[in-house]
């Protein structure tokens, strides 16, 4: 290798590209504040809480599989307690997302793209999105107006970018899974009403 060569050239190369970035219009630069956080959440108003990657499947959906489900769930746990649950690689569990019950704040844990471990199917968490509810199937006071609304804009983000039916068929409780022995969101989750604001959110 002729070093004395290939110096030059690395170096006219990089003046090339500096010359070529200081054309481009501030604007249109990365913002620099985004190399701090990873750019990983799916949908913009998620704070990014990254599960423990033992706890999930790399994969490339919708390409690996087909996207055609969104399943509700409930924690049983507190919202911290759940994502340090996910966070913790000895529990092999995860999910997409985790709304918390006060203000409806969403943390993203697995990217879409990737298969969460929550429903308990294989088949089942290859095809959907889940989404945890910060709560207990049994004191329905933790589904508050804002955790309906923040879950329902949510739910509808992903319905539109996957083309899911904004339906029962599509939009299903953990409960529904086949071979499933979990009961969430349990008989005080308000499927009407979820289903009515996800169609209007
Ligand atoms: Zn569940």
């Amino acid at each position: 290798m002729d070093m004395d060569r290939a110096a030059p050239r690395l170096s006219r190369r990089r003046l090339l590209k500096g010359a070529a970035l200081a054309a481009v219009p501030y604007a249109l630069l990365p913002d620099p504040r985004a190399g701090a956080q990873p750019q990983s959440v799916d949908y913009p108003p998620a704070e990014w809480r990254p599960a423990s990657t033992a706890n999930y499947t790399v994969s490339d959906r919708p390409g690996a599989y087909a996207i055609d489900r969104v399943i509700i769930h409930v924690t049983q746990e507190t919202y911290s307690d759940a994502l340090a649950i996910f966070a913790d690689p000895q529990k092999k569990v995860s999910a997409h997302y985790v709304v918390r019950s006060a203000d409806g704040h969403v943390a993203q844990c697995v990217r879409e793209a990737d298969v969460a471990w929550h429903a308990g199917n294989w088949g089942y968490n290859t095809r959907s999105v889940g989404i945890e509810h910060e709560g207990w199937v049994d004191r329905p006071e933790y589904f508050t107006d804002a955790l309906y609304q923040q879950s329902a804009r949510l739910t509808a983000a992903i319905c539109a970018k996957y083309g899911i039916p904004r339906d029962r068929e599509h939009i299903i409780g953990h409960y529904q899974v086949p071979g499933t022995d979990h009961t969430d969101p349990g008989p005080g989750w308000d499927w009407v009403r979820y289903i009515r604001m996800v169609n209007f959110s």
